[in-house]
């Protein structure tokens, strides 16, 4: 299973009905997922924190500003990291691969274009 599968996976089933799988996301998931995350680089990790993370805190909150400060922290620098789109003009910025190679995408949501970094 890809790190993003195991992560969809433990929401699912911590919702569950089922006391089982309950348990299985609170005890199994969080292993398997903390030994994919050791293989990952502190990009890698930054990206996650921002997906996975920051996406679903209160922006009014102070967390969600600590927790930007942290992925920008492990994502590095923005310098060259930024490109223009080809298809619309806007900023394409650098998004670090967790299952798949690292990839440029265009900001402007409704354009959607991805280029390999
Ligand atoms: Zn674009």
């Amino acid at each position: 299973m890809t790190n993003r599968e195991l992560i969809e996976k433990q929401k699912k089933l911590a919702y569950s009905d089922n006391p089982v799988e309950r348990i299985a996301a609170a005890l199994l998931i969080p292993g398997a997922l903390a030994r994919q995350l050791n293989r990952l680089t502190n990009s890698q990790i930054g990206e996650l924190l921002l997906d996975e993370v920051w996406s679903r805190l209160n922006l009014l909150h102070p967390e969600s500003t600590i927790c930007l400060h942290a992925v920008d922290r492990l994502r590095g620098s923005a310098k060259g990291k930024c490109l223009a789109c080809p298809k619309c003009g806007n900023e394409m910025t650098l998004h670090y691969g967790i299952d798949e190679p690292d990839f440029f995408e265009c900001v402007l949501l409704s354009c959607g274009h991805r280029k390999p970094a």
